[in-house]
């Protein structure tokens, strides 16, 4: 029995590594497509609070943060300890005390069936800028200990090499060289075969790779991937533009993150490294640009809410596509119309919390196992966009 995943983001490494390390003979396979969500994305943990409102997506939200208490050490054993990931705390500030109470209740109705969120604490103006010594001075905060963040980059590769350690087989464009040359490998690219109803393999540079199951978890690529067969999955990519700044002199590792009012935030590695987030931009298509607009819309948050970063150097920046569906809830699980094919997508702002545990859900279906969690509600087909075919008629 051989599977095949196409994307190595955080939820096809996911689903290859569970598969490999579960025995099941795997190939990843991926082309480094610029725009890769999880090469770009941010990597905040702290799903207890959010606004999700959804209680089944909050739990698998919640879930997925869980999840890293078991994953890490997973991966230690694999030989993989680098990615990226702390429990730095998170903080949400505001100038306004009333803000911050109503966080600090939904923090705690929350906490009781969400231990993992550690301590949850109120803090000063001073105490907050001791946390985080960039931050403006009239902001409190509500901080929750158990907030962590993690490396997207990172991660994804460790997980695919943790997979390679269980017996992998990787394939596609090498993620350096397509950093090197500064263009995506679509020479990496694989298609589907399909037969009747039947998934069978993929189209690799011409090379027919065979395969009982296939996991499709290639982000916004995905609808263009599936469409052959008849397929309209409905997710849109939503740029993510992201900009990383350098405090020099400043030992940023246990720095929390930073979620001020709105949808912009603060978060720190290890590297005297800063990153400030992000636009959300549905309308700009595959467009992977760094825009000025974007930059200042990025840079302009960044700095209302942490004046002390002024005179941090601009190191990077990135732009992601967030594959987006209709609804909060993720589209998971086995594709029923199409034999062997199985459809991981939709993880839009939250697929670094997420991804982990859903790449393994997939393994379990692909493994015919029951998912430790129930996928009926993130069916993947359950949304038809106008014009699909609830029963495709495959080539
Ligand atoms: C700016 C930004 C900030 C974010 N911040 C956070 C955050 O703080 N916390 C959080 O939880 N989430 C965050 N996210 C969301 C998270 O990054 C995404 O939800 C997640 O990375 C999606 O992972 P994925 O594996 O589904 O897709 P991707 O990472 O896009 O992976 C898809 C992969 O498929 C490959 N591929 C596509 N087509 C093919 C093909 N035909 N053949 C071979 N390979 C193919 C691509 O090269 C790509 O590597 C952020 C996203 C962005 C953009």
């Amino acid at each position: 029995m051989r599977t095949i995943v196409i994307g190595a983001g955080v939820l096809g490494a996911s689903a290859a590594y569970h598969l490999a390390r579960a025995g099941a003979q795997v190939t990843v396979i991926d082309a480094c497509l610029d725009g890769r969500a999880t090469a770009a994305g941010a990597g905040i943990i702290c799903p207890w609070v959010s606004g999700a409102d959804d209680p089944v997506f909050y739990r698998l939200y919640t879930e997925g943060a869980r999840y890293y208490a078991d994953l890490v050490p997973a991966l230690a054993e694999a030989g993989q300890h680098d990615l990226g990931f702390r429990r730095t705390g998170a903080m949400v500030v505001s100038a306004d005390p009333s803000d911050l109470g109503f966080i600090e209740r939904l923090a705690r109705e929350r906490q009781a069936a969400a231990p993992e969120m550690g301590a949850i604490s109120r803090l000063t103006q001073r105490e907050a800028q001791s946390l985080f010594p960039p931050l403006r001075a009239e902001l409190g905060a509500v901080h929750v200990a158990g907030g962590a963040r993690v490396d997207g980059r990172r991660l994804a590769a460790a997980l695919v090499r943790a997979a390679q350690h269980h017996g992998a087989e990787v394939r596609g464009a090498d993620v350096r060289e397509a950093e090197a040359r500064g263009a995506d490998g679509r020479d990496g690219a694989a298609a589907l075969i399909a037969s009747g109803d039947r998934v069978e393999g993929v189209v690799l540079g011409g090379e027919r790779l065979a395969a009982d199951r296939v996991i499709v978890a290639a982000g916004v690529w995905a609808p263009a991937l599936l469409r052959p067969l008849g397929l309209e999955l409905p997710i849109r990519p939503q740029r993510g533009q992201i900009v990383h700044l350098r405090v020099a002199g400043q030992q940023t590792r246990d720095w929390p993150v930073i979620l001020p009012p709105g949808s912009h935030y603060l978060l720190a590695f290890d590297d005297q490294r800063v990153v400030a987030g992000a636009t959300r931009e549905p309308g700009a298509g595959f467009d992977c640009r760094v825009t000025a607009a974007g930059l200042a819309e990025v840079l302009a948050n960044a700095l209302e809410v942490a004046p002390g970063l002024a005179e941090a150097e601009v190191i990077e920046t990135r732009v992601g596509f967030r594959p987006v569906g209709p609804e909060v809830r993720p589209l998971l699980g086995a594709a029923r119309s199409v034999a062997g094919l199985i459809i991981g997508n939709g993880l839009a702002a939250a697929g670094l919390t997420i991804g982990p545990l859903a790449g393994r859900l997939l393994a379990d279906v692909a493994l015919g196992r029951a998912p430790a969690l129930d996928l009926a509600p993130f069916d993947p087909l359950r949304v038809t966009a106008p014009g699909q075919r609830a029963m495709p008629a495959l080539p």
